[in-house]
């Protein structure tokens, strides 16, 4: 693994969701070191100088493929405490902020089925997968449930169509609490997810910390090997 290194970046694009959910586009102004898909960086705000402290920041999942680190670094995020809210009212195109990176286990074999379970704002460390998915035309079997609470939660709906279209081994269920999309009504329901999975399937988890939990604690009880179940827990 790479060891994590500090870079400053430009913000290319704003891209925003929803009043609470955004993306931000950067743009590295130094050598990014090489990540694996559903690892994390840290962001702050306030300038860092070598040899000073590192400022305040939060993690986010790199939301950007591996392939196009050299040129551009995505993240997606919700707006939620004091430190998000300072995100969303600072940054914009041309701002700069501050990057640490990689971090983080919450890796994809290449060579295993994989059951990704999002909810909600949970998608995001699935992006750089999906993306360098694409790229590669990868025929990797890959299942995504994605739960969200209706239409106006739905997020990436075109990354994730062109996933269903150019990928021959990927499929997506959809879960939509209020039936304001086409998708199954209600919430996400790991019995029918578990029952769906091949045997040696790994589950992926992320999303609020009371679906992981209950979720990491249901398909143990189904008979899933703690090491088949893998968590990216924000908490
Ligand atoms: C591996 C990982 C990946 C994540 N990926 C995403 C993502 O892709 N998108 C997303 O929206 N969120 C993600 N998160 C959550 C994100 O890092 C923030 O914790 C979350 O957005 C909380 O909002 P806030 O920081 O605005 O809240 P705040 O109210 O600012 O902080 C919440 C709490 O965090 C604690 N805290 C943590 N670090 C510090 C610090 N340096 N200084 C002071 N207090 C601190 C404090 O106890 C504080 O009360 C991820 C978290 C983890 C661990």
């Amino acid at each position: 693994m790479a060891n994590p290194v500090k870079i400053k970046a430009t913000v290319k694009q704003v891209v925003k969701h929803s009043d609470a959910v955004v993306s931000y586009h950067l743009v590295p102004q130094g050598r990014v070191p090489k990540f694996h898909a559903g690892q994390f960086l840290h962001l702050a705000l306030d300038a860092y100088a070598p040899d000073t402290q590192w400022p305040e920041s939060r993690v986010f999942s790199i939301a950007s493929s591996p392939t196009v680190r050299s040129h551009e670094l995505a993240v997606t995020l919700a707006v939620k405490g004091r430190f998000t809210a300072r995100i969303f009212q600072t940054l914009e195109p041309g701002s700069e902020c501050w990057l640490k990176l990689p971090y983080g286990e919450f890796l994809f074999p290449p060579d295993r089925h994989l059951t990704l379970i999002a909810g909600g704002v949970g998608i995001t460390p699935y992006l750089s997968l999906l993306q360098q998915m694409l790229e590669e035309k990868s025929g990797q079997a890959v299942t995504l449930f994605y739960g969200v609470r209706s239409a106006r939660h739905y997020l990436f709906e075109d990354l994730l169509s062109r996933c269903m279209t150019a990928l021959p081994n990927f499929s997506m269920t959809l879960y939509c609490e209020d039936g304001s999309l086409p998708a199954k009504k209600g919430i996400l329901d790991i019995d029918a997810i578990h029952a769906a999975a091949p045997d040696a399937s790994l589950f992926y988890l992320s999303g609020p910390p009371g679906m992981i939990h209950a979720f990491k604690h249901r398909l143990s009880n189904l008979g899933v090997d703690l090491p088949r179940i893998r968590v990216d827990d924000w908490e």
